[in-house]
């Protein structure tokens, strides 16, 4: 049984003043497997006195000196590659496959962090004035449990990169991932203070750094309930913020698709991360001339997609994080049936020959209407809706008839015409016949998904505040 208890502050480990303890299971057996110590407001307070103390000397220090830093980063969470994928796939329940891409995305996203700052212009002309991109200060990285490490090393090292100090708060119910990390950044020897890791809970640990007049940056990702707080908890400060939220993004068949590519693509596009996915294309939107085609394929395909033990290489689907999502996710595939939605594939309660463990059944609606929960509201779990449209117009417009805009994909025979309707999909990044994402591009959502974008140079200048000097 794990027991985790420092949080980490001002380059050391430190039991944290909070004592409460936080009980982590793991999602496949249901089992108790560790606890961890949260730390509390006063935890907070002093990892940010330690930001704030050495952002000073290092808002000064060169981009080499920085890019040799986040090289040191990458390659110590490199080394922790394996332990990681172990506690991914223990205390997160991902499938193997899965796990083994999270724990990789772990130093990668830092490498990308790198390359990028390695050709960025911190100065440049604009008339006669010079301008200087600046650091904005203190960074408060706040993450959620899907894929935690991932988001602790992309936000970190993009604040890193930018010149900023850090306070990351991680979500409670990843402690040993953060273990992971907290151990790798330690080995990578960054001056003290330079960033600080408070376990706790959002409410205060995540609140005071939110409201502290000493932190200039909020760096979240999670609900888009959780960003209303924060977008108002800032607003006192005037805090720069970053909101990365949920979605309810469309996967478009257009009437040109092949049945055989196209369904793979949408089943594994809104099953992905066991459909616990920001991005997951949780509304497929199929030409009602070819329905009946593409119920029959989609439901093939969900029934050959094994939902299952973490463990066993087969599975794609694994378990919910917690009973509590298992149980929120139940509850939308009662809501769907009691809507009129027609259950094509899967439904309540757990799969076949599974006796413990937080599994859905892998659940396909169909003949949803875009005005239906199951169609409006992010559930985060392996439950898709198909919804039939007229033609082209009818799709763009269901598409895009949602209070979220954060991903879309477009699956055609005809890659221009994919790209022409990605084109009037409002989401922050639409794909077309791939779920391969470019590192360099922008990512963050439209409306409700969120505020403002991360990665390559997008993600750098969230971090960076442009300040300009003219000499007379
Ligand atoms: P959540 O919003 O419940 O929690 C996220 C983090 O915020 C946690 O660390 C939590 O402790 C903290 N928090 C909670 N209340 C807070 C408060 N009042 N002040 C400050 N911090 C607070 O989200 P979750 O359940 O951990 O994650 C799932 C959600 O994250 C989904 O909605 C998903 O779509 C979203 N998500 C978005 C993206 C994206 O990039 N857009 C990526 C992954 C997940």
């Amino acid at each position: 049984m794990e027991r985790i208890e420092h949080c980490y502050i001002n380059g050391a480990y430190v039991i944290p003043q909070g004592d409460e303890w936080f009980d982590l299971f793991n999602p496949a057996t249901e089992e108790v497997i560790g606890q961890v110590r949260l730390g509390d407001a006063r935890d907070a307070r002093a990892a940010i006195a330690a930001a704030k103390a050495a952002f000073p000397a290092f808002s000064r220090t060169t981009r080499d000196e920085r890019l040799a830093m986040l090289r040191r980063m990458q390659a110590a969470m490199a080394a922790h590659e394996e332990a990681l994928f172990e506690a991914i796939v223990t205390e997160y329940g991902a499938p193997v496959s899965r796990a083994r891409w999270m724990a990789a995305y772990a130093h990668q996203v830092i490498g990308e962090a790198a390359d990028t700052l390695a050709h960025y212009p911190f100065e440049r002309a604009a008339g006669a004035a010079q301008v200087v991109m600046k650091p904005l200060g203190v960074a408060g990285l706040i993450t959620p449990w899907n894929s935690d490490a991932g988001f602790i090393c992309g936000k970190l090292a993009m604040a890193l990169a930018a010149g900023c100090t850090a306070v990351i708060k991680p979500s409670e119910m990843s402690a040993i991932q953060t273990q992971f990390v907290m151990d790798a950044l330690h080995e990578a020897a960054l001056p003290p203070g330079v960033f600080n890791i408070v376990n706790g809970r959002g409410d205060t640990v995540g609140a005071e750094i939110t409201a502290h007049p000493d932190v200039a940056k909020i760096s979240f990702t999670g609900s888009t309930a959780v960003g209303r707080a924060i977008l108002r908890g800032g607003a006192d400060t005037f805090k720069r913020i970053t909101l990365e939220l949920g979605g309810k993004s469309p996967t478009v068949i257009l009437d040109d698709a092949d049945v055989s590519t196209a369904v793979p693509l949408a089943v594994q596009a809104g099953f992905m991360n066991s459909g616990q996915a920001c991005i997951a294309g949780t509304r497929i939107l199929v030409p009602r001339s070819r329905l009946a085609e593409f119920e029959a394929a989609i439901a093939a395909e969900v029934a050959a997609t094994r939902a299952g033990d973490p463990r066993d290489p087969a599975t794609a689907i694994g378990p919910m994080v917690s009973r509590r999502q298992w149980e929120r996710v139940q509850g939308y595939i009662r809501r769907g049936v009691e809507e009129g939605a027609r259950l094509l594939v899967g439904g309540e309660g757990r799969p076949d020959a599974m006796e413990r463990g937080w599994l859905v059944q892998p659940t396909v609606f169909t003949d949803v209407r875009n005005d239906m929960a199951i169609a409006r509201e992010e559930i985060f779990g392996p439950v898709l809706a198909i919804l039939p449209y007229d033609d082209e117009a009818d799709a763009i417009a269901i598409a895009n008839d949602t209070a979220y805009g954060l991903h879309g994909y477009v699956l055609t025979g005809d890659n221009a015409r994919g790209a022409r309707v990605a084109a009037q999909i409002d989401a922050g990044r639409v794909l077309v016949n791939t779920l391969v994402h470019e590192p360099k591009a922008p990512f963050g959502g439209f409306k409700q998904s969120g505020i403002g974008r991360e990665n390559g140079s997008y993600g750098l200048e969230a971090y960076l505040e442009p300040k300009a000097v003219l000499v007379g």
